[in-house]
């Protein structure tokens, strides 16, 4: 049924307030009178109008861990958060390297009908790292795959990432490369440094992760095939994306918000709510993923939204899974970390967290700029009010937040998938 919704006094972008007319689908109007007849009409003084979030890297954990997740209430959070679109990774039980797991996580986005999912598809088999997934088939299934990734783990054999790339090529794929060398990384539980050392933890170095990117933006380069890089967390990975950039190669990034806010520090404290892969760094990799975010040397904010059961994270450090849930604070967090502190504006927000990843993930329904004829899927954002995140008010299956008990600056009010609500007054419809 096609809903009409008038938004009163929003700010498109961040610019001046304007009335917003939603129907049949599409942004009808911005500004002049538009008729509140037939409309419900929301009223959005004060509040920000983006495009819909995109997310390029969720952890939907259906099918197999619906104990931690699934499309249904991972697609709940992701409303909630402001998403109209998220991109499920393939790291599943049994893992989405077929085009039939694909299409099932696809079809499940459609039924429950609050996002879109679009499943990425694992680039090896069972995401064993040996031998190459059908990526055609999954390409060519009714998820239409652009993106392959065996996030969680990396494409390590140099010789198969290759194959992968040229592969990919010819439908115009992306492969989403999980940087970590697995043997500079055995074992590792947290940033490689003075403090691991204090702590007596085994550390996972930067280079670990610098040491991939270099090789395959030149992998890419020589393919002439694109990359992507999944969650970068050190300022050396900056320096290598900046000057991959700087010769026209194609290769994109992401980082994720508690990438962006969060330093190694807190494991000090031993609680597993702070073990996460990549892990936490330090002050100085935060100030230069922040500074590339602004400067466009990294695209995209990407949650990498983790949930596990109380019991995988409620243990020892060392017993407990890696992962933080995401998706329902992403935007609060990016407000935090790059508007409130002057490096980003809304149009950039609108660009880093929509335009872009829905680019890079060749989403095509999503990213739109916000104007007229453009599909409404659209966030109503609120900068000034400030909230305790709750786990326990968390729509996610998981309560794995590294933010539980912190106040963040703004909250999602509304949002809308093809002009239907998902959320209003913060609340899932
Ligand atoms: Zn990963």
């Amino acid at each position: 049924m096609s809903e009409t919704y008038l938004l009163r006094g929003a700010s498109p972008l961040g610019a001046k307030p304007a009335d917003v007319l939603v129907r049949d689908g599409h942004v009808a109007q911005i500004g002049g009178r538009p008729s509140a007849r037939g409309a419900t009409v929301v009223d959005a003084a004060g509040l920000v109008l983006l495009p819909g979030l995109v997310d390029l890297h969720t952890h939907l954990r259906e099918p197999g861990r619906e104990d931690a997740e699934t499309v249904d209430s991972g697609t709940v959070a992701a409303a909630v958060g402001g998403y109209t679109a998220v991109c499920a990774m393939p790291n599943t039980l049994p893992a989405a390297d077929t085009a039939g797991v694909v299409e099932q996580v696809y079809r499940l986005g459609q039924q429950y009908g609050r996002c879109d999912v679009q499943p990425i598809g694992a680039v090896t088999v069972g995401r064993g790292g040996t031998q190459l997934a059908e990526l055609g088939a999954m390409a060519d299934s009714a998820a239409g795959v652009r993106m392959f990734s065996d996030d969680g783990d990396c494409v390590s054999d140099a010789v198969l990432m290759r194959r992968a790339l040229e592969y990919v090529k010819a439908f115009d794929g992306v492969i989403a490369q999980h940087a970590q060398e697995p043997r500079l990384t055995e074992g590792a539980q947290m940033n490689e440094g003075a403090l691991s050392g204090v702590l007596g933890l085994r550390g996972w170095p930067a280079v670990a992760e610098e040491a991939i990117i270099a090789r395959d933006v030149l992998l890419a380069e020589h393919v002439g095939s694109r990359v992507h890089i999944c969650h970068v967390s050190t300022a050396g990975s900056v320096e290598i994306l900046r000057w991959a950039k700087s010769k026209g190669y194609p290769v994109t990034a992401e980082v994720t918000p508690h990438h962006l806010l969060l330093t190694e520090d807190l494991v000090a404290s031993y609680d597993p709510i702070y073990k996460v892969n990549p892990p936490l760094r330090t002050g100085e990799d935060v100030e230069a993923l922040r500074a590339a975010l602004a400067d466009g040397t990294i695209d995209a904010v990407a949650t990498d939204h983790a949930p596990h059961p109380v019991e995988d994270k409620e243990c020892e450090w060392l017993a407990a899974a890696m992962g933080m849930t995401g998706l329902e604070t992403a935007l609060a967090v990016v407000q935090q970390a790059m508007v409130d502190t002057g490096l980003l504006d809304w149009a950039g927000v609108a660009d880093r967290m929509s335009s872009r990843p829905a680019r890079i993930g060749r989403l095509t329904g999503h990213g739109h700029d916000v104007e007229v004829g453009a599909p409404a899927n659209l966030t109503l954002y609120d900068p000034a009010a400030p909230w305790e995140v709750d786990p326990a008010q968390s729509t996610s299956r998981s309560r794995n937040t590294p933010f539980a008990g912190r106040t963040l600056p703004g909250r999602v009010v509304a949002t809308f998938l093809r002009g239907r609500a998902t959320v209003l007054d913060g609340k899932p419809q």
